[in-house]
C-alpha cells in the first residue's frame, strides 16, 4: 500500500478512538498520576496552561469518547481531552520501555496498592504524534467544548439524521464528514457506510429520501459496531492503548480498494477526489441517482 499524498493518510475515527478508550479504561481509572512530563508546549491548548501542575497527584476518575476526542476526567472534576489527529498514539507501557521518537507527553502512573502482583510496576501513559495534527486541550470544568459537535452516530435517531441532511446541499460524503452534523465519522467509515446503504457519495444530502436516510442510519451503526468489534482499522499509524493494531482494514468493502472487484457485484471499485478527500465507491451498487438508469 502506498500512502504518499496527504489525501491517503487515514485518521483515527470513532471505532479506533473507542478502542483506545476501551483499552485505556481498565489500565488507568482510579490510578494515581505521579510525574507528568510535557516535552513540547505547542501541542497544548490553551498555551500557557500549566498542564503538569493540574495533573500531578490526581487520579483518573473517568475516560470517555466524544466524537473523535478522548476525554479524561480527574478526581477533582477537571477535564482535558486528547485528539489523535492523523498519527497520534496513546499507549500504556512499563516505565522502562523504550521511549520512541515524537513522544510529546509522558504521565507516570503510580502502582495500584490494592491489587496483587499485577499492577505493582510503575507504568507510563505516553502520547506520541509524529505529524502533530493531534494535541491536548485543557478544559478545566468547562463543558462548552461539545457545543460545536453533532450527535453521536451510534445513538442517532433516523429522523434526526434525516432532518440534519435536509439542511445541506453538499454531497452526502462531505456532509457526513462534517463533525457539526454528526460526530466521529471520517473518510473510512463514511465510504464504508455509504456502500452498505447503497448511496452514491456524490448525491446531494438534501435529496435523500426518508427511506434512504433510514438505510444510511442503519448502515452507519452496523459498520461502526463491526469495526469496534474488530478493534478498528490500522492502515498506517493507528494502535490501541496496548500497542496493538486493528483488524477491520481487511474487511473494508470500498475504502482503499480502488480497482479491486466489488465484493457484491465484481465491478471495479472507483476512487475519486471529493472536497479534497479520496472517496471510494462501487459505481454499480451505488448508482448516481435513483430511477435514472437507462433501460431499467
Ligand atoms: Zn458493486
Amino acid at each position: 500500500v502506498t500512502l504518499c499524498a496527504h489525501l491517503r493518510i487515514p485518521m483515527p475515527e470513532l471505532p479506533e478512538v473507542q478502542t483506545v478508550v476501551s483499552t485505556l479504561r481498565p489500565m488507568l481509572i482510579n490510578r494515581r498520576l505521579a510525574t507528568v512530563t510535557l516535552r513540547r508546549n505547542d501541542i497544548l491548548c490553551p498555551d500557557g496552561c500549566d498542564f503538569p501542575k493540574h495533573l500531578a497527584g490526581r487520579t483518573f476518575r473517568d475516560i470517555d469518547r466524544r466524537g473523535k476526542r478522548i476525554v479524561f476526567t480527574l478526581d477533582d472534576g477537571n477535564r482535558f481531552y486528547i485528539h489523535l489527529g492523523m498519527s497520534g498514539q496513546l499507549t500504556v507501557t512499563d516505565a522502562d520501555a523504550e521511549v520512541r521518537p515524537h513522544t510529546h507527553l509522558e504521565i507516570a502512573i503510580a502502582p495500584a496498592s490494592n491489587v496483587g502482583k499485577r499492577n505493582l510496576r510503575t507504568q507510563v501513559l505516553r502520547f506520541r504524534d509524529p505529524r502533530r495534527f493531534g494535541g491536548i486541550w485543557w478544559l478545566g470544568r468547562d463543558a462548552s467544548h461539545e457545543d460545536d459537535m453533532g450527535p453521536e452516530p451510534l445513538t442517532l435517531r433516523p429522523a434526526e439524521l434525516h432532518r440534519r441532511l435536509q439542511k445541506t446541499t453538499r454531497a452526502i460524503k462531505s456532509a457526513l464528514l462534517d463533525q457539526t452534523l454528526v460526530a466521529g465519522l471520517g473518510n473510512i467509515y463514511v465510504d464504508e457506510s455509504l456502500f452498505v446503504a447503497k448511496i452514491n457519495p456524490l448525491r446531494r444530502a438534501c435529496d435523500l429520501s426518508r427511506d434512504e436516510s433510514n438505510r444510511l442510519n442503519r448502515a452507519i451503526k452496523q459498520v461502526l459496531r463491526k469495526a469496534i468489534r474488530f478493534k478498528g482499522s490500522t492502515l498506517r499509524d493507528y494502535r490501541d492503548a496496548r500497542g496493538e493494531s486493528g483488524g477491520f482494514q481487511i474487511r473494508h468493502n470500498v475504502y482503499d480498494r480502488a480497482g479491486k472487484p466489488c465484493r457484491v457485484c465484481k465491478t471495479p471499485i472507483e476512487r475519486i477526489v471529493l472536497g479534497g478527500r479520496s472517496t471510494h465507491f462501487c459505481p454499480k451498487c451505488q448508482k448516481p441517482s435513483r430511477g435514472k438508469q437507462p433501460g431499467k
